[in-house]
């Protein structure tokens, strides 16, 4: 069975109503970037970066997977899928997805401050249990914090995800700016024989020696034309 690997970035939920990273002025959802998504962040003020990470996940219940989630879900019919996402949004899941791996972290998970892989403090958060009170404890006595991979932090699937690209057929790229790294070096792991696409309206800084071919439209749309290039 042939394999496809996506690389999903914010865009591939920007037709579902989230927005994506950062505006011009360095603000992400009108929050400064580097008080709510790096890790100096939460040293400096952990309730300020909880009650933004509450603020997201109640969000995320009103929004629903797009076409493009459900139509990367469907390829599953009929190629060996993996999708590689920096989005912490649990959008490919609900589409239906079934191995989805999440570079940046989980919105719906919070874990122990003192050891954020420690996998005995991971809890899943569900639509009734969303709120993680102002200096809620985990259980080694350490706050509870987002399972978010903010800047400054080890990126632990990166491993996972390299062997995943260098094993796939078809890589897809899908909205994401080539601005994040590891993330957006991962298109570089492809096999040499490996047909690349990109589907994003507003790409400019993907690397232009691979040979990827480019569909400049918003993912519903160019999802639905790699459908027929697939011949799905
Ligand atoms: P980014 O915001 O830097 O780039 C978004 C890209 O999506 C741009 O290239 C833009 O042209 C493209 N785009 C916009 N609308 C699109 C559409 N309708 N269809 C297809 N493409 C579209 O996002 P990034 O590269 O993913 O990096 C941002 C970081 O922010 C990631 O690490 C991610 O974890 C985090 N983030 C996640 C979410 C989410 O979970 N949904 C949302 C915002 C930010």
């Amino acid at each position: 069975m042939k394999k496809i690997v996506f690389l999903t970035g914010a865009g591939v939920s920007a037709e579902s109503g989230i927005k994506t990273f950062r505006s011009d002025d360095g603000l992400w959802e009108n929050h400064p970037v580097e008080k709510v998504a790096d890790i100096c962040g939460w040293y400096e003020n952990p309730l300020y970066v909880n009650q933004f990470y509450n603020m997201l996940r109640s969000q995320l219940q009103t929004k629903q997977p797009n076409l493009a989630h459900r139509l990367i879900a469907q390829l599953e019919e009929k190629f060996d899928v993996v999708v590689v996402t920096q989005n912490v949004d649990n959008l490919h899941e609900r589409a239906g997805s079934s191995s989805v791996i999440h570079l940046h972290g989980e919105l719906m998970k919070v874990c122990s401050s003192k050891d954020k892989e420690d996998v005995l403090q991971h809890r899943e958060l569900t639509e009734n249990d969303l709120i993680v009170k102002d200096g809620e404890l985990s259980a080694d006595g350490s706050l509870l914090r987002p399972y978010i991979v903010w800047f400054g932090e080890p990126v632990p699937m990166l491993d996972k995800a390299i062997e995943e690209v260098s094993s796939a057929d078809v890589v897809v790229v899908v909205g994401t700016s080539f601005k994040v790294y590891p993330a957006a070096g991962l298109i570089h792991y492809a096999r040499k024989d490996a047909q690349l696409f990109c589907i994003d309206p507003n790409q400019t800084s993907a690397p232009t020696s691979l040979g990827i071919t480019f569909i400049k439209k918003k993912a519903t749309e160019g999802m639905q034309e790699l459908m027929k290039l697939m011949k799905f």
